[in-house]
């Protein structure tokens, strides 16, 4: 028991009356319980998936590069300490190309610090895990669906798929970028369906990549290199969806020799580490965050394009501003539902991330059209953006997440 903390309302948490649900044991919903680990609270959180699969979560192919910001609040969380050095490889520098042009855009940190680190998101997973069920004020009901909610002046109601039902004070959703929480509670969300599929997996290749990041704008085609260990990078590939279904079922082998053709053999020889996942590409802005006693975290709230690599990064630093949120209220001996504070967290995600996620569509949707006025275009982004400082110290900033 941690001695800082007034006793919990333990007979009530035994009854299944919590002062905070939170649905979704993702990153993000792991991070916001992580975050009040030491305040006086009783915390449920509730996931569809078992306590064996979120204690070993299994890889699935996203290694999310985290910006210094994050790898500090990960800090702050004891999280990032749990991680492995393997898993942490930094990442130095980024490089944007575009098409058959030898034309080479390149970030880097301003103080030749990393501009981060790609850690595996099954790892974020299970150090967020470790910390949050080592919490004196956190219950997990792993392995049940919240299936029905219904919010009322003094609290959510949440029923679970096994027939228990759970009351609390403030009910988070963090259950995904299609969010049925969301819609239950009548809150619409932008979605934009980009008609393509991300590829990622694991490869080894022959040649050295020096911890660079590489994103390519091909036509009819993107690829991402992310550097990993030695000789290791992740391999992400974007093709529209049918283009995708017709390499789908090339064997291992057959795979390898493909990416050697579509990266024209930049890396040398190719060879698969690791299975291949796919994922559909799919934005997802909600219209609101907040209502009583009910907030959207995570991609249930903004839901990027993956481009730019700033998913988790936002769910990670919105948990932190929805948790400073409930804080101040404790400390104010408020409602930690209190709508002055649910509406702060609302403004400062939205002026956080809203400006990105329009900027993340567009860039995936200039690079992804084929008409040569689109392609002249991008030709001239990249020249644009390269000749004007200010506008590479803001990507700067932003993929180092020291940006305000
Ligand atoms: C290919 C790819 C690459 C990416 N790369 C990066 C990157 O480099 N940098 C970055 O910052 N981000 C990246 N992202 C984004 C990042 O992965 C997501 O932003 C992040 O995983 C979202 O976390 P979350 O907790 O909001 O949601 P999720 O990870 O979707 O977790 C939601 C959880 O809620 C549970 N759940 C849903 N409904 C219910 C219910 N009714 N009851 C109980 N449980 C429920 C689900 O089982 C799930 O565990 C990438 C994404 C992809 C697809």
């Amino acid at each position: 028991m941690n001695p800082q903390l007034p006793p919990l309302a333990e007979p009530q948490a035994a009854k299944g009356a919590f002062d905070l649900l939170i649905v979704g044991a993702g990153p993000a919903g792991l991070s916001l319980a992580a975050r009040l680990a030491s305040a006086p609270l009783s915390i449920g959180v509730i996931e569809l998936q078992d306590k064996a699969t979120l204690a070993a979560p299994p890889y699935d192919g996203r290694e999310i590069a985290l910006t210094q910001a994050s790898i500090a609040r990960l800090t702050t969380l004891g999280a990032w300490q749990l991680l492995s050095p393997h898993e942490t490889p930094p990442l130095l520098r980024a490089e944007v190309l575009d098409g058959a042009s030898p034309y080479v855009l390149g970030f880097a940190d301003r103080r030749a610090a990393p501009l981060g680190a790609l850690v595996p998101n099954a790892a974020i997973r299970r150090t967020l895990f470790e910390r949050v069920s080592q919490q004196d004020n956190c219950s997990i009901f792993a392995g049940v669906e919240a299936q029905r909610t219904s919010i009322q002046d003094d609290g959510a109601r949440v029923e679970l798929s096994d027939g228990r039902v759970l009351t609390a004070k403030l009910l988070v959703a963090a259950d995904t970028r299609f969010s049925p929480l969301r819609k239950s509670q009548g809150i619409g969300a932008r979605m934009i369906d980009f008609g393509r599929t991300m590829l990622v997996t694991r490869i080894a290749h022959e040649r050295a990549h020096g911890s660079v990041a590489t994103e390519w704008f091909d036509h009819g085609q993107t690829i991402a290199m992310l550097p990993l260990q030695d000789h290791n990078s992740s391999f992400v590939l974007t093709l529209d969806a049918r283009q995708m279904r017709d390499i789908q079922s090339m064997d291992a082998v057959a795979f390898a020799r493909e990416v050697e053709r579509r990266t024209q053999r930049r890396w040398g020889a190719v060879k698969l580490e690791s299975d291949r996942f796919y994922y559909p590409l799919v934005a997802a802005y909600a219209e609101r965050f907040v209502a009583p006693r009910f907030a959207l975290l995570g991609d249930a709230a903004v839901g990027m394009h993956p481009v730019t690599a700033h998913g988790f990064n936002f769910g990670l630093r919105g948990a932190f501003t929805l948790g400073g949120v409930i804080l101040a209220a404790l400390q104010r001996r408020r409602d930690i539902a209190d709508p002055q504070g649910l509406r702060r967290y609302e403004r400062d995600h939205r002026r956080a991330t809203l400006p990105l996620f329009v900027a993340t569509n567009a860039i995936a949707k200039l690079y992804s059209d084929e008409r040569p006025v689109a392609r002249l275009a991008r030709g001239m982004a990249l020249r644009l953006m390269n000749a004007t400082p200010g506008a590479r110290r803001v990507v700067e900033a932003s993929l180092s997440g020291t940006a305000p």
